[in-house]
């Protein structure tokens, strides 16, 4: 009785969504294409963002083939970002999101193709590669703390089309700037990497809490961050280009204002806080990737200070429940593909143009070995606390 099967429909349009071609093998079968998203010159795709709602669904088991994964990085091909290892999250209620088991997740290396397999619960459901984060969820955490004497927010700029782009300062304010030390953390350069917008809001929500710890963090340190640096990727449901196309962590020994206003703001901004005799004791950029937890920074060209810190750093960060170290803090030169203009990272430029002990980290979106399972939103929103006493406890001992 074919006919009296409902269609499933599938739908991205909204904030973050985003889907490829969709078509329908059987009634219960559908072939999902990962729009993925190319560069500038239409290059180094990667197809790892899907954000979808699916209606009609019946009470019987659902076959959902995600396609059309393959990219290239770093002008390599033949990369892939959804793998044998991904497992997406589900969610009836676009709240609360549950990783797919092992059991229901099948890869086919030959297409590939990743296979989901599931009995819905319900008639309509959500599924993503990680858990989303969009700017709701940002307005939602800053109105948390409608007069919080020990948060400043600031806009330093706009995006390609015209978003906010938001600066973060917390301290306390009662202590002068000379006695504290200064930390940046900066989040989301990448739109698909939505797991650093939960571990920034850990942190945030850390610092501002009433513990004991985070108001002495408060006194020593200045919290400078910057939550959302590519809006109108989160917005549109993009993967790691502006509007424009261009990677917002590379780029920033090409900064142009028109093209990237997201790099140039957020230049601005650092410059602007160093230029006015201030300094950045430590940089950090958060970032996701598919299996590595790992920290980068300028091990070869900062010499000893540079080395104690990312050691004090590495050190502090195995202490935490969730960070899965397999080696130590990795150099990252001078630039992503040595030669080529555009393709330094943020801390790469800001440690090549004014010596800030700029880092990046990674945390992965597989299976945590350290968790023995893939990070969830409250292991991202603890793994924040946490981070910010890792960072604190790698500054320099009192000066
Ligand atoms: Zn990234």
């Amino acid at each position: 009785m074919l006919f009296l099967l409902a269609v499933i429909t599938i739908t991205a349009s909204f904030d973050g969504g985003s889907v490829g071609e969709v078509k329908q093998v059987a009634p219960a079968h559908l072939r999902c294409g990962v729009k993925g998203q190319a560069d500038q010159n239409n290059r180094n795709r990667q197809a790892n963002w899907y954000y979808l709602r699916l209606d009609s669904l019946p009470r019987e088991q659902v076959r959902i083939d995600l396609v059309n994964l393959a990219g290239e990085y770093n002008f390599r091909p033949g990369a892939l970002s959804v793998t044998r290892n991904s497992r997406p999250v589900y969610s009836y209620d676009g709240e609360r999101w549950i990783h797919f088991t092992d059991a229901q997740v099948e890869w086919d290396n030959a297409e590939p193709c990743l296979t989901l397999r599931f009995t819905p619960e319900r008639p309509a459901m959500w599924i993503a590669h990680v858990p989303p984060y969009t700017k709701r969820h940002l307005t939602l955490l800053l109105d948390d703390f409608p007069r919080s004497p020990n948060l400043r927010r600031e806009v330093i700029g706009r995006s390609v089309n015209s978003r906010e782009i938001s600066l973060l300062t917390v301290t306390d304010a009662s202590v002068p700037r000379e006695r504290k030390d200064v930390v940046w953390l900066m989040a989301r350069q990448h739109a698909w990497e939505a797991g650093t917008s939960w571990i920034a809001e850990g942190a945030l929500r850390f610092l501002l809490s009433d513990s004991p710890e985070a108001a002495k963090l408060r006194r020593s340190v200045i919290w400078k961050i910057l939550p959302m640096i590519d809006p109108d990727g989160v917005a549109s449901g993009a993967v790691r280009f502006n509007a424009n196309g261009y990677d917002v962590n590379r780029n920033w020994d090409a900064v142009d204002e028109r093209l990237m206003p997201e790099i140039a703001a957020a230049r601005r901004a650092i410059f602007a806080w160093l230029d006015s005799d201030r300094r950045i004791d430590l940089f950090l950029a958060l970032h996701n990737t598919e299996s590595a937890d790992f920290i980068e920074g300028p091990l070869a060209q900062g010499g000893e200070p540079v080395r104690t810190l990312a050691s004090r750093f590495a050190h502090a960060l195995a202490r935490t429940a969730s960070f899965y170290a397999t080696g130590p803090p990795r150099d990252a030169g001078l630039s992503t593909t040595p030669g080529m203009k555009g393709r330094m990272t943020v801390n790469q430029a800001l440690f090549h143009e004014r010596n800030i002990p700029a880092f990046l980290m990674e945390t992965m979106v597989d299976r945590n070995p350290k968790l023995g399972r893939p990070r969830t939103t409250e292991d991202n929103l603890a793994f924040g606390a946490e981070l910010v006493r890792a960072m604190a406890a790698s500054l320099p001992p009192a000066r």
